[in-house]
């Protein structure tokens, strides 16, 4: 069984709005197992939208519209739904009562424009819309093959459409008989391509249930995606594939779903009982920012400094400018001394660290890659890590920031 889903609004086709409609409607699809071909947006055009209807209900057997439903002029969708049946409009007595109800409950007089909302093809159902005044309009359509298909007619507010949707013409989908469940791995650590070597056979097309993988600011997400008869058939096979890939992974893995590095570091931190500090160069503040942004983080994140100059570096964190003029600001002894001077400042157990690196010079890609340092201090442990930018420089800071939070999950888990 396949659908698709038609728009319907000059509003949308201007660009004015954002069709968000078919969007939501396509994964409540794919959820029953429904693919869905084709959508399509459209104006507010009697013509266009019969032409529209008829080639979409000529190949599939669902075809949802949103839009076009309300009183006014340009409401066309119930027009074009008749003319594209080939049937007149009669006028449905509940759905009027219905109109005048809402009217009623509202305390105002309905205009004659609103009659419109209680008329519908003939052979059609109405959809009830507790939300709002327009009813939804169901409707069976004789293909030239004679095959049946269905059309269902949704209002345009996301909120009611959502409703009507969930409501009225889910329970009429027979779908496919299967489901589809999804679930989401996220490492970091290594290249997409490298993650694909570790992965092996894990990622290849046509595989059940299928492992896809994506990478944003450095983060690699593996997409596990199941299709089964069952809710619990899909967890079983997702939960198998999970095991596979932590296997194989290891600590690479730091989350799943939504989570990012500074979710698993400060639960592993409040695991341990431990707490941090961090001051920063390069990621100006950006640390701080994403473990600020974390339930719970005050537990165990007790502050952070932005040091970008010499000055900042010795009053803030203690670091010995001739230090700084011995090795540069830029090197992996000023990055260890900045973390051992927040360490002692803020008197945590870790503290992370972070130098700046040299401007990107776009025109020179041969050019030296410009590299910062991060670093960890704790107790009975003192590391640095090179961060090299090459790729895009609007990530470097989300990269870098990321570098240093792994150094310190990764000690967290083996030291
Ligand atoms: P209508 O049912 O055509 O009167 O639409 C009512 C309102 O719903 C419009 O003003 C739009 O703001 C909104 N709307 C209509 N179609 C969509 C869509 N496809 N996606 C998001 N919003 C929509
Ligand atoms: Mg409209």
């Amino acid at each position: 069984m396949q659908a698709e889903i038609i728009s319907i609004g000059t509003e949308l086709t201007t660009g004015a709005k954002l069709d968000t409609n078919s969007q939501w409607l396509s994964l409540e699809l794919a959820e029953i197992g429904i693919s869905v071909i084709a959508h399509t947006t459209i104006a507010d055009d009697l013509d266009e939208m019969v032409a529209t209807l008829r080639t979409a209900a000529e190949r599939s057997e669902i075809v949802l519209i949103t839009g076009g439903l309300g009183p006014t002029l340009d409401d066309l969708t119930r027009e074009a739904m008749a003319k594209f049946g080939n049937v007149p409009l009669v006028q449905h007595e509940p759905s009027l009562e219905h109109v005048k109800a809402m009217f009623a409950k509202r305390n105002r007089p309905m205009p004659e424009r609103n009659l419109i909302q209680a008329m519908f093809p003939e052979g059609s159902e109405p959809l009830p819309n507790p939300r709002g005044t327009a009813p939804g309009i169901w409707m069976p359509y004789q293909r030239q093959d004679g095959e049946i298909s269905h059309v269902a007619a949704m209002p345009g507010v996301p909120s009611e459409m959502k409703q009507m949707f969930r409501q009225q013409v889910l329970p009429r989908l027979d779908g496919s008989g299967q489901v589809i469940r999804r679930a989401r791995i996220n490492l970091f650590g290594v290249g997409e391509s490298q993650a694909e070597e570790i992965l092996g056979d894990l990622t290849a097309r046509g595989r059940d249930p299928d492992v896809g993988i994506t990478v944003h600011e450095a983060t690699i997400t593996l997409r596990i995606t199941a299709v089964a008869s069952s809710v619990d058939e899909c967890r079983a096979k997702i939960e198998k594939t999970r095991e596979t890939i932590l296997n194989r992974m290891g600590t690479l893995v730091f989350g799943v779903e939504d989570e990012e590095l500074e979710h698993a570091l400060v639960r592993l931190l409040r695991l341990r009982r431990a707490s941090l500090s961090t001051a920063e160069s390069g990621t100006g503040g950006l640390l701080a920012h994403r473990l600020t942004g974390v339930a719970g983080f005050e537990t165990c994140y007790m502050g952070g400094v932005v040091v970008p100059t010499n000055t900042a570096k010795r009053e803030l964190v203690s670091v010995d400018p001739m230090l700084i003029r011995q090795y540069g600001a830029i090197s992996q002894e000023v990055a260890l001394a900045i973390a051992k001077g927040c360490r002692q400042r803020f008197g945590t157990n870790f503290a992370l660290a972070v130098t700046e690196w040299p401007e990107f010079d776009p025109d020179d890609p041969l050019g030296q890659v410009p590299a910062s340092f991060v670093a960890l201090a704790g107790p009975n442990v003192a590391k640095v890590e090179k961060v090299q930018h090459f790729g895009d420089p609007a990530i470097a800071k989300s990269r870098t920031a990321k570098v240093a939070m792994n150094l310190l999950r990764l000690q967290l888990i083996e030291g």
